[in-house]
């Protein structure tokens, strides 16, 4: 089953992706993920993105269709899941075409609904562990006495550069102008399906295993 995680930033999209790696051995792509991977060896599209990405502005629809197209390529074992791609109509053109190409095909859009304030609260408050990438917050689940992972030990925490009020109005905007029209889209076909985002990390993981049995 390949699917799409949609929603805005701060939604969970991360952390419900990694449960269905964990739990249905599906294969997350994440572009945010590439793109921060491409910055930190300091490739020559590291460098092009940095400054795009700390603002919170979308990169260019043809760089991060690229990114996408050279993993399709491979192995999807239990199903790609889409996390943060696509995020624009073009975007989301280039995937339908892409899938056609490798003889796959998209089966189901979750989107993950979370009003605006939650969000500000929660992306201002999180930050993972940079070794594993266990997802930690301030409020609902803090780094541990120890400073050690809860998952694997390391006391390597991160806090992303684009995790801050200024970047976060304008990311909202770009999902607002230029992603949340894939909502509609998504319905018009058929594909859609919505779940709270709000409340605890196993319940939103329940509501999205309950739409994805289709
Ligand atoms: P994310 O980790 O998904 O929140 O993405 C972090 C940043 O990477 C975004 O604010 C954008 O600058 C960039 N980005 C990630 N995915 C995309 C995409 N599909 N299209 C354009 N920009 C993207």
């Amino acid at each position: 089953m390949n699917i799409i995680l949609l929603g805005p930033p701060g939604a969970g999209k991360g952390t419900q992706a990694r449960r269905l790696v964990d739990e249905r051995g599906m294969i997350q792509l994440s572009t945010g993920d590439m793109l921060r991977a491409a910055r930190t060896s300091g490739t020559e599209m590291g460098k092009i993105v940095a400054d795009v990405m700390d603002r919170g502005d979308l990169v260019t629809d043809e760089i991060v269709i690229g990114l996408i197209a050279e993993q399709l390529k491979g192995d999807n074992g239990g199903g790609f899941i889409f996390d943060g791609f696509p995020r624009t109509l073009a975007q989301a053109d280039a995937l339908d075409s892409l899938m056609a190409k490798v003889g796959k095909t998209l089966d189901c859009v979750v989107e993950m609904q979370v009003d605006d304030d939650e969000l500000v609260s929660r992306i201002t408050a999180r930050s993972t562990c940079g070794n594993c990438g266990e997802g930690y917050n301030d409020l609902s689940k803090p780094i541990p006495a120890d400073e050690k992972c809860t998952n694997c030990g390391s006391s390597d925490f991160k806090r992303r550069a684009d995790d801050n009020e200024e970047s976060l109005k304008t990311r909202l905007l770009a999902y607002y102008k230029q992603t949340s029209p894939l909502i509609g889209y998504y319905y018009a076909k058929g594909d859609l399906r919505s779940v709270n985002g709000l409340g605890e990390i196993d319940d939103v993981a329940a509501s999205i295993s309950g739409v994805l049995e289709i």
